[in-house]
């Protein structure tokens, strides 16, 4: 390591930092004051500001991304033995929710050099069991969902979206958010709108709103918590045994402060990949993500490959080099099926080729809006360093 580099490397540039700014702040301590601190009105209001940026027809605020895409499955009517289709390539939560209500997650494979789900394989696992399409826009670059919706309206299919990267995607032209029959959005702390926790379900239609917001809290008829207002009543009914997945308004005022910068921020993001996409297409030792002509990426990833016959380290060496030189990374995902869980559910290494291979080479660098061009600069810099210092 050259002495600039060592130098560098004291301040650790980390994989993610919420870009979090006096806006957020501010509107948390107006909520403490306020009095009021759970579920009420910044909730709705951030509800509201939500299904406007995306185009949605409705939107419930929730807990996490998890309790969405749960709720999502509750309200298509999902139990147990049905089969839900999703891409092996994602994270833990796409898969679970499924066993949630016994039914089976039935994984398949990613396209050629790709993250995102092969839609002819998507068709080839359907039985006369599946009931639902799980799509997830890895990355923030939406998956074929034009394929993925013929395929659901073909044979009958609900289509549900983990949109837990793609704040904001757009899929020619549409926002995701404004596709499917529900998706589902992740505002987790390392997403691209952070409330801390949380989550957004948007839906097509009335009724499948409906059902997901009285599950989301205790089966109560819907404007339960407005029992706490001066035109509210004590009097609540239980329709059914539901869930406690509500979001609190403290979570909500951060949302709002967040949806305000969501285009700035995704367009800081762009900017990023642009400056990655420019200068690591020079160096064989990586392959670098496409760029869409017409870019619908969030940009909640940037992940390169590692060219194998190329360099003479692997993928988890270059993580570590780029450590040393003070530089976080990160890798998404290790596909489901590779998992313990899901070897007890019968699948088996080898059974993804095209998963595996991507996951093996995947390198997610860090993207975020706080980063400054010289943070840029130092991640190309290490990598151009690791490129040279390990050709075969
Ligand atoms: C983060 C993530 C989730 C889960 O989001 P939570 O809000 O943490 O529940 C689901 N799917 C994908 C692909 C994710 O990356």
């Amino acid at each position: 390591m050259s002495a600039t580099a060592a130098l560098k490397a004291r301040t650790f540039l980390p994989f993610h930092r919420a870009s979090i700014g006096k806006e957020e702040i501010d509107a948390v301590v107006e909520v403490l004051r306020s009095g009021w601190l759970t579920t009420g009105p910044r909730v709705r209001e951030f509800e509201a500001a939500f299904k406007n940026y995306v185009g949605a027809e409705h939107a419930l605020a929730v807990s996490s991304c998890t309790a969405a895409l749960h709720l999502a499955l509750l309200a298509i009517g999902i139990t147990e033995g049905d089969e839900i289709i999703l891409p092996t390539m994602t994270f833990a939560a796409s898969g679970e929710v499924a066993l949630y209500l016994r039914a089976h997650p039935v994984l398949v494979d990613c396209k050629k050099d790709s993250f995102q789900a092969d839609p002819a394989e998507i068709a080839r696992a359907i039985t006369p069991r599946t009931r639902a399409i799980l799509a997830v826009h890895y990355g923030g670059q939406p998956c074929d969902m034009e394929a993925i919706l013929d395929i659901a309206t073909h044979h009958r299919l609900k289509v549900i979206e983990d949109a837990a990267h793609a704040l904001p995607s757009r899929h020619k032209g549409a926002m995701v958010g404004s596709l499917g029959d529900i998706t589902c959005f992740s505002f987790y702390a390392t997403k691209t709108l952070t409330t801390g926790e949380g989550g957004m379900a948007t839906a097509r239609s009335q009724e499948l709103d409906d059902r997901m917001r009285i599950l989301s809290l205790h089966g109560i008829n819907r404007d339960a918590w407005k029992r706490y207002t001066a035109e509210g009543s004590w009097r609540y009914e239980i329709l059914e045994a539901g869930y406690k997945y509500n979001m609190t308004d403290i979570q909500a005022a951060i949302g709002l402060a967040q949806l305000a910068k969501c285009d700035d921020m995704r367009q800081r993001r762009a900017s990023i990949a642009a400056q990655y996409g420019r200068e690591l297409e020079a160096l064989d030792g990586f392959h670098t993500p496409q760029m869409e002509e017409d870019d619908g990426n969030a940009w909640h990833l940037y992940v390169i490959r590692v060219n194998s016959s190329v360099l003479r380290v692997n993928r988890d060496q270059v993580i570590e080099d780029l450590k040393r030189r003070g530089i976080g990374a990160s890798v998404h995902f290790i596909p489901l099926h590779l998992h313990p869980l899901y070897r007890r559910l019968g699948y088996r290494d080898g059974k993804f080729p095209n998963a595996e291979e991507q996951f093996n080479a995947a390198i997610s660098l860090p993207i975020y809006p706080g980063m400054t061009d010289e943070d840029v600069d130092r991640v190309i810099e290490a990598l151009s360093e690791i490129d040279h210092q390990n050709r075969k």
